[in-house]
């Protein structure tokens, strides 16, 4: 079993690519935010807690998200291999995720980090905001706090798993099937 995490700030192009990546290779793609707006959608309990912090730019609580991955990983025995979007996001969901894999004799085996610049974030969410019907994606504070939290709290992840050799960054701009085969040459 294969274990691919995608990483890149908000905007990068992470839902776009793993899409492609579960039609080539068979892939299971769990994205955590895609599963909490689910439960939002839902009216779950969990869901009702998750809403407030999303809504505003924050993360959720660590071991949410962790519970869900294992759900995932638990549910889908039969798949070629995972991408995770959007997890880990954290240093310490990154150390349960190693120590999770690890009990099944399994680990990551690669990171790919789609780049953009700043700037650029702004201009796709706002225009994703047009599309898509999400709070956090109309207001630049809000955009602005998922930056921050994003270099403060998920770049940090660069170095560990960089440490393991396993860290590859992907250049973010160009067409979709660019970035694609950049990604697909590096699996
Ligand atoms: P983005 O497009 O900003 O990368 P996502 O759709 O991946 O956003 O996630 C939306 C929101 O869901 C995040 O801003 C955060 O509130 C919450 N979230 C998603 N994944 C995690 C995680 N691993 N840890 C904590 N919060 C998360």
């Amino acid at each position: 079993m294969k274990y691919y995490l995608l990483f890149g700030p908000p905007g990068a192009g992470k839902g776009t690519q793993a899409k492609l990546m579960v039609e080539k290779y068979n892939f299971h793609h769990v994205s955590t935010g895609d599963l909490l707006r689910k439960e939002i959608a839902a009216g779950t309990e969990l869901g009702k807690i998750a809403k407030q912090l999303i809504d505003n730019g924050n993360f959720v609580d660590d071991s949410i998200v962790v519970q869900m991955i294992e759900n995932e990983i638990a549910g889908n025995p039969n798949v070629a291999g995972f991408i995770f979007d959007g997890f880990p996001r954290t240093l310490p969901q990154a150390e349960i995720l190693d120590k999770m894999l690890a009990e099944k004799n399994q680990e990551v085996n690669k990171v790919l980090s789609i780049i953009i610049p700043d700037e650029m974030v702004f201009e796709r969410i706002l225009h994703r905001a047009t599309i898509e019907n999400r709070k956090d994606d109309t207001d630049k504070s809000i955009i602005q706090t998922r930056i921050d939290l994003y270099h403060n709290k998920t770049m940090p992840l660069i170095e560990y798993y960089s440490a393991q050799g396993k860290y590859q960054e992907i250049c973010g701009i160009g067409t979709v099937e660019e970035i694609f085969q950049k990604i697909s040459d590096n699996l």
